[in-house]
């Protein structure tokens, strides 16, 4: 396949077989690593910066199927930065006191305030991906939650929140081969979980549903980013060479000292 954008055309129907997800832009794994390593340096840096000017703050979103390389994701771009200044919050299946409240209820208070990184192993797209694919709601509460997403972004980017979103895009021989990979070592069976089976038979239902969700919640002020993702080389070049870019344009930079710091004379 020949080029392939990362972030799908606004306004436009998102087809995923339109997408390889073995796509690495003809690099190679060794360059595409040496590259990374730079970035990665260069984000720590700027999350320095974000966290010591403290107006602006990033949310990383990051969804995928089974297998799909959220941890991975999270393991490997995140390596430079001070641990201090992010935080990691996973959606798991709702309580039922989370159940009882709206849908963006539990994920609300995990927006990174000013100055942070946040990161979200799944999202509030599970209320429109897995609810939507098994029915978990009526479909005229889940066919509204594109729009209460969207506004509910909208607000927290207005506030100064730089939103990315990423769908980690696996081909489903890959998630064959992953699945099996853990099986067979010891050191990943306890990623393997006998409920994946079912959901991985739910596969094309599911790809239905996250092109909903890339064509009907993708926007200027959160958009998505098809990573392919079945080199996961190239998925971690992907990810950290967009929230770099992203960084650079917010123009985080170190907030004024205050004046007179250079006539200052620290006593003995
Ligand atoms: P894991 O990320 O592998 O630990 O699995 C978390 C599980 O929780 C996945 O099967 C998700 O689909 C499920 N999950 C997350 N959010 C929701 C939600 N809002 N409604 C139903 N299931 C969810
Ligand atoms: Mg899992």
């Amino acid at each position: 396949m020949a080029d392939q954008p990362l972030i799908p055309p606004f306004g436009k129907k998102v087809h995923l077989e339109d997408y390889d997800p073995s796509f690495t832009n003809g690099m190679s794994k060794d360059d595409a690593k040496a590259r990374e390593k730079k970035l990665e340096a260069r984000m720590g840096e700027l999350q320095e910066m974000l966290y010591a000017q403290g107006t602006q703050s990033l949310l990383v979103v990051l969804q995928a199927m089974d297998a799909g390389g959220k941890d991975g994701a999270i393991k490997h771009v995140f390596d430079a930065v001070n641990p201090q200044g992010v935080g990691v919050t996973a959606f798991k299946q709702p309580t039922p006191e989370e159940l009882a409240h709206d849908f963006l209820w539990r994920v609300h208070p995990h927006v990174p305030p000013k100055g942070y990184i946040g990161i979200f192993n799944r999202s509030h797209y599970e209320d429109v991906l897995v609810v939507r694919v098994n029915q978990l709601v009526p479909q005229e509460v889940w066919e509204k939650r594109y729009e209460h997403i969207n506004a509910f972004e909208r607000l927290i980017a207005e506030r100064g929140t730089r939103i990315l979103k990423f769908f980690l895009h696996i081909s489903r021989d890959e998630q064959k081969r992953r699945f099996q990979e853990r099986l067979d070592d010891p050191s990943k069976q306890w990623k393997f979980a006998m409920g994946d089976l079912p959901i991985r038979e739910q596969w094309d239902d599911y790809m239905k549903a996250y092109e909903a969700v890339l064509t009907r919640c993708h926007t200027e002020a959160a958009p998505w980013h098809v990573v392919p993702a079945n080199k996961k080389w190239y998925r971690d070049l992907v990810i950290t060479q967009s929230i770099v870019q992203a960084l650079e344009e917010m123009e985080v930079r170190y907030p004024d000292p205050e004046p007179g710091l250079e006539s200052v004379v620290i006593p003995d």
